[in-house]
């Protein structure tokens, strides 16, 4: 049996707002040739499997019906839609917008069907992740939720608990939206302050409607928090909550933006430091939910050095043959990007094991990350019956 099924069709590149638009297919491009080229999709733990464009009926699942009419619309006339986030300067109208973001819901919903049957234990959709779309709304770069469209087919396959987490420098406001008055979805993002980042939510004191208290965890980290503080933020939020609302499966969210050469964000965590956090994701989910792991792209938008390597190491680490720290990357791919971009990429696959210090280290008040994260710890902790202060 196949540890781990990959999401893949070269048609996800068409999810494409033109030429200069910050989300442009090349990182996916770029992505994959990096995975076929490190030898990934020869292996035996991994399949890879394509989708059509999901069905409305799906798509509705997490959408208005008012809303997915207008997309077709906007799309067919070219007109835009403001109200409904439809041609704006995030999201352009394109003829093909329905079906590109159709397609990315239905490659997350595959996902989450595949790891709930148990024919294999983890899925990948590196092209999904668009965790900003609301019910009845576009927004950052986000046509369709394919991220909550996962977490919606879990619960209607008969999953009572499903954690979503989400690791984008931007708060993942949208999948939190959906779920926010529903205790069976935790949802736990660690991003950049919304008071200096898009869309400027997330706080700590946001935990969940009044039906579902303690659901909804934001971590809202400082500019310029570097990877051994992120991982020491993930590592004293994000699996004490985990653990006691015990999901059956976890859908986590891979945005790579907080990297510090993102031009999106002010972030400062390394590609190391990202490539522990999935591993500590899928550990979790190992540990927590009978390895029923669903993990989904997002942002990232620095598309040679930055993206590719980060899913690359992803798509490796749920097919269990992790890449190891400091990779030579292939001569081979280096020169596809060299030609396909005119950029020199990466040599190797960051410098090492990402360093960092525990929570039960001790908390420094004079540390703005430690504040943001004593801050979550104290709005959330004790509706889970959990000690803000100590681990
Ligand atoms: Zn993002
Ligand atoms: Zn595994």
């Amino acid at each position: 049996m196949c540890v781990a099924r990959l999401l893949w069709s070269p048609e996800l590149l068409r999810y494409d707002f033109g030429p200069g638009h910050p989300m442009a297919p090349a990182r996916l491009d770029l992505t994959m040739r990096l995975v076929a080229e490190l030898g990934l999709l020869d292996q035996p733990s991994l399949e890879v499997g394509d989708v059509d464009p999901a069905d409305d009926a799906v798509v509705q699942t997490v959408h208005d019906p008012e809303y997915v009419a207008a997309v077709r619309r906007a799309a067919t006339t070219g007109q835009p839609d403001p109200a409904r986030g439809l041609g704006t300067e995030d999201d352009p109208v394109f003829a093909t917008m329905h079906e590109a973001g159709a397609r990315l819901v239905a490659a997350s919903v595959d996902a989450a069907e595949s790891v709930w049957s148990g024919r294999v234990a983890h899925a990948v959709n590196v092209a999904g992740g668009m965790h900003h779309a609301r019910r009845g709304a576009a927004s950052g770069f986000c046509i369709y939720n394919d991220a909550a469209a996962a977490v919606q087919r879990l619960l209607d396959l008969g999953a009572d608990r499903v954690a979503y987490v989400d690791l984008d420098a931007h708060h993942g406001d949208g999948v939190e939206s959906i779920f926010w008055d529903d205790p069976r979805v935790l949802t736990v993002s660690v991003h950049q302050d919304g008071h200096t980042l898009f869309p400027g939510t997330g706080n700590p004191a946001d935990i969940g409607g009044t039906a579902a208290q303690g659901t909804a965890v934001n971590v809202a980290l400082p500019p310029r928090t570097d990877g051994g503080r992120w991982l020491r933020a993930l590592d004293a939020v994000v699996p004490a909550v985990v653990r006691e609302f015990g999901p059956q499966a976890i859908v986590s969210q891979h945005g790579c933006d907080a990297h510090g050469n993102d031009p999106l964000t002010d972030l400062d965590v390394s590609v190391d430091a990202q490539r522990t956090a999935a591993r500590w994701v899928h550990d979790l989910a190992h540990e927590v939910a009978r390895g029923r792991w669903v993990a989904l792209g997002g942002g990232g938008y620095a598309v040679v050095d930055v993206v590719p390597l980060v899913w690359a190491s992803l798509v490796a680490e749920a097919a269990h043959v992790p890449l190891p720290p400091g990779l030579q990357l292939p001569a081979a791919w280096r020169h596809e990007v060299e030609e396909l971009s005119g950029l020199d990429p990466a040599e190797r696959l960051g410098t090492g094991e990402a360093e960092w210090r525990p929570w039960s280290d001790g908390y420094d008040p004079s540390d703005d990350v430690d504040r943001a994260i004593l801050a979550t710890r104290r709005h959330v902790f004790p509706t889970w019956g959990l000690d803000p202060y100590r681990d």
